[in-house]
């Protein structure tokens, strides 16, 4: 029987400095002592990412994608060599991969790329040497044999299609929170930890821009029956388990809100309204690989034209505004105009299902406090409402009050169990 494998994964602040990689690989150290199979996955240290996106910028306001990713990749590879070394130093036998070593292959969608697959051989062959293997998080190789990078906060993507791939007991995502919260605990410090999130809910919070997780990391951990833990990197606290939605467990109204401030408001000024105009503009964004959140169509009025509004991420906001401006050129719209200005603010919870009355009570907190709303969407566990984006952390706390999901004030004793948050 081969030793049972565990997947650990240190985000970019649990690896920032020598000192904390020497911190992390102690612990996988341990893990190897305990008698387990590890692969590691690195983020690239700090703010390494951001540092290099910005460097790019000094050369070209726009950089080519392929460029970027190549420069972008850069960061991963330094952290997996440090790993490496830190983990040989302390006489643990460790080999570090970048994904093009591991056969992590993609699509060539530079910047979003998506897994295609993964061609552990390497890995396997390392740890059946008794090594701890160590591996680039967040990049990839496509076809023709370009770098390439899957998004954003995707070196658990890394994680979890290798934790899928090698047949993982369980893949731990350690970062500088021991958790998942009821909110971000940095925004709102009366958030509480969840012991356990549904699959579900925790997808729906990370679309709506819950940085601690990403919506594809939990899709493909699901699709593989991948078991997902977040927890603090320097700790030993339970975490919060990602699961299924477990029988019988009654659906908390709201578990938890994300306030996202990375996205913008689009309008496209009076756009004839006739068939095929939203296909136009839609399509348009769509062959760029833009991703659109909410979209409002007004009713047209006397003109016989109207005015499309919808959201996208902040990143995207040029290409999305070229793309409009394309179809003011042909005729299609009068003008095009940009907000970044806004926030949106998400609540979720599997029980809006069964419950009414979840968005009025949403929107009476939200006018307490004398905060106006630009946008509504709704699905079934989910409302998101676009607001000023200077009101949004006084709406996030309102929300998160008046959805009675405030901890206790912290050092007031026994925290409130998670588990009943679960059934209640
Ligand atoms: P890493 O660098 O380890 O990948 P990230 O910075 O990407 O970690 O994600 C962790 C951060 O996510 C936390 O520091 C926290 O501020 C933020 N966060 C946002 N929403 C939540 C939430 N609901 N629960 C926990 N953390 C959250
Ligand atoms: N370094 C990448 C980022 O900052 C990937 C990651 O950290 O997961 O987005
Ligand atoms: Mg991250």
């Amino acid at each position: 029987m081969p030793k049972p494998l565990v997947v650990q994964k240190f985000g970019g602040t649990s690896v920032g400095t020598a000192e904390r990689i020497l911190r992390c690989a102690r612990r996988t150290a341990d893990l190897v002592s305990a008698g387990h199979r590890v692969v590691v996955v690195v983020s690239a240290m700090g703010q390494a990412t951001d540092e290099l996106i910005a460097l790019a910028k000094q050369v070209n306001a726009r950089p080519p994608e392929r460029e970027l990713d190549m420069l972008l990749a850069t960061g991963e590879q330094v952290s997996t060599a440090l790993f490496t070394m830190a983990l040989e130093g302390m006489g643990v036998p460790a080999a570090g991969f970048t994904a093009h070593q591991v056969g992590i292959r993609t699509d060539g969608v530079f910047t979003k790329a998506r897994i295609t697959g993964v061609d552990a051989a390497r890995v396997e062959k390392a740890l059946a040497e008794g090594k701890a293997c160590v591996v680039a998080g967040f990049q990839g190789v496509s076809e023709d044999q370009d770098v390439t990078t899957l998004g954003r906060g995707a070196s658990n993507i890394t994680a979890v299609a290798l934790a899928a791939v090698l047949g993982a007991e369980r893949c731990e995502i350690l970062t500088d929170v021991d958790g998942i919260y009821t909110a971000d605990p940095r925004v709102v410090p009366t958030a509480r930890r969840l012991e356990k999130i549904s699959h579900e809910e925790i997808m729906e919070l990370a679309s709506m821009g819950a940085q601690v997780m990403q919506t594809r990391t939990v899709e493909l951990a699901k699709k593989h029956n991948v078991r997902l833990l977040v927890a603090a990197s320097f700790g030993s606290g339970p975490g919060t388990l990602i699961c299924q939605k477990e029988p019988g467990m009654e659906e908390v109204v709201v578990s938890g809100l994300v306030l996202n401030t990375d996205e913008a408001k689009v309008t496209v000024q009076a756009v004839k309204d006739e068939p095929g105009m939203a296909s136009a503009i839609f399509e348009e964004l769509a062959l760029r690989h833009i991703n659109v959140d909410i979209i409002v169509q007004n009713v047209s009025g006397a003109t016989g034209c109207t005015d499309v509004t919808f959201i996208v991420a902040k990143t995207d906001l040029s290409k999305a505004v070229d793309c409009v401006k394309g179809l003011v050129a042909r005729g299609l719209a009068r003008g095009v105009a940009a907000d970044e200005g806004i926030a949106k603010l998400s609540a979720v919870g599997l029980g809006m299902r069964t419950h009414a009355g979840v968005a009025a009570r949403m929107f009476k907190a939200l006018a307490q406090e004398q905060i106006n709303i630009q946008m509504i969407s709704t699905s079934e566990i989910k409302i998101s409402v676009i607001i000023p984006g200077a009101d949004g952390q006084r709406a996030l706390k309102a929300l998160h009050r008046a959805f009675e999901l405030d901890g206790p004030p912290a050092g007031s004793g026994k925290p409130k169990k998670d588990s009943k948050r679960m059934k209640s």
